[in-house]
């Protein structure tokens, strides 16, 4: 074994600009932590591309590696929780922002920071799922303690072609919900349609109405913004909203009437800091939810070389379903 590792690594200079380089690390300066992974690999999310563009602050010190979620297999470990061979997944708790993440052939992490691979789950199924889909399944999850069931009616899901999106689509109808898919791009309806979804509509038009005709019994909200500001007065009686996203903005204008009225519930998802047993519950429901077939039409393989370029386009809105990270080639 060499003394060295590639990764993808992220420097900031004095005028505050973030550069990019694929350079050999030394494992001696892995960050603490108790288990050392060989990553399989790692994907590409929303966060990952402001972290790699620079383009909002979200690394916290440089040099990083970042990568905010991979699975692979221990190569060491000194927790009593994992040892050597055993398959793991990593998502959040702050990984590619303050702690080196997944864009590298290995990691240092805690050993809290991981969850086992769930029974026959493999790396690419899990990195196709990532972050997007355990955050997307957390906001199913949300929706069913909510008492959302699939009788109630049409569920609304924002960012369609995205990652979160698409298994928000696939997940919801694997469990028999009808979903509304919404999107800035219908070319892409096939694609949408063979996810799961029922009917494709456009981005929602900005709306000063604080109550509307009622069209969702749920919704969930990857855009944030006007978009979920457009969702809200349209929700039904009792129905609830999940939203993790800001891909469309960070503001919500609205009014307390959706609520007040109409008993609607907005509901926060965060997946960094997602307490521990919640997570292995949310990663056994998404293997057992996905099928096969679903991950296949959802996932794109990248080698860890084309990271730079794809973290423009996914800013950019341009990514479909889930970009997998090829550590290994690069
Ligand atoms: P993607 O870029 O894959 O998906 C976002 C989608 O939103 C795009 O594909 C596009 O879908 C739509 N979109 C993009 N820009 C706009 C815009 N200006 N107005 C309206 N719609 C737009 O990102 P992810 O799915 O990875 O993440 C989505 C959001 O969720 C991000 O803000 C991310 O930070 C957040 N997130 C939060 C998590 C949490 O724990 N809270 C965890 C994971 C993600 P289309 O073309 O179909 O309209």
């Amino acid at each position: 074994m060499t003394n060295t590792f590639r990764a993808l690594v992220l420097t900031q200079d004095e005028d505050r600009k973030t550069h990019h380089a694929l350079q050999d690390v030394a494992f001696s300066d892995l960050p603490d932590g108790d288990v050392t992974v060989k990553i399989d690999y790692s994907s590409l999310n929303y966060k990952d591309g402001l972290a790699v563009t620079g383009s909002s602050p979200v690394v916290r010190s440089f040099p990083m590696i970042p990568g905010i979620d991979f699975a692979g297999t221990v190569t060491a470990s000194s927790s009593d929780d994992y040892s050597e061979g055993d398959n793991v997944i990593l998502t959040g708790w702050g990984v590619g922002e303050k702690h080196w993440g997944g864009y590298a052939e290995y990691a240092r992490v805690p050993a809290e920071y991981l969850v086992k691979m769930p029974e026959n789950g493999t790396s690419l199924d899990a990195m196709t799922i990532g972050t997007a889909g355990f955050t997307a399944m957390m906001a199913v999850m949300a929706l069913q303690e909510h008492n959302i069931t699939a009788d109630d009616g049409d569920i609304l899901v924002t960012g369609a072609s995205g990652g979160t999106g698409s298994m928000a689509i696939a997940l919801l109808a694997e469990l028999g919900y009808s979903v509304v898919a919404s999107t800035g791009r219908e070319e892409l309806s096939d694609y949408l349609k063979n996810l799961g979804a029922s009917d494709i509509i456009g981005r929602l038009e900005p709306s000063s109405r604080p109550l509307a005709k009622t069209r969702w019994a749920g919704a969930i909200d990857s855009v944030g913004g006007d978009i979920l500001a457009a969702i809200l007065p349209e929700v039904h009686y009792g129905g609830s909203v999940a939203c993790f996203g800001l891909a469309g903005g960070s503001d919500l204008n609205t009014t307390v009437f959706p609520f007040i009225l109409r008993g609607v519930n907005l509901l926060g998802i965060d997946s960094v800091m997602c307490p521990s047993d919640y997570r292995v519950q949310v990663w056994e429901k998404a293997f057992n939810t996905l099928t096969p077939a679903k991950l296949e039409a959802m996932r794109q393989i990248e080698p860890l070389s084309n990271v730079p370029q794809l973290a423009n386009d996914i800013l950019a809105g341009q990514v479909r379903g889930r970009i997998i990270v090829d550590v290994t080639k690069y």
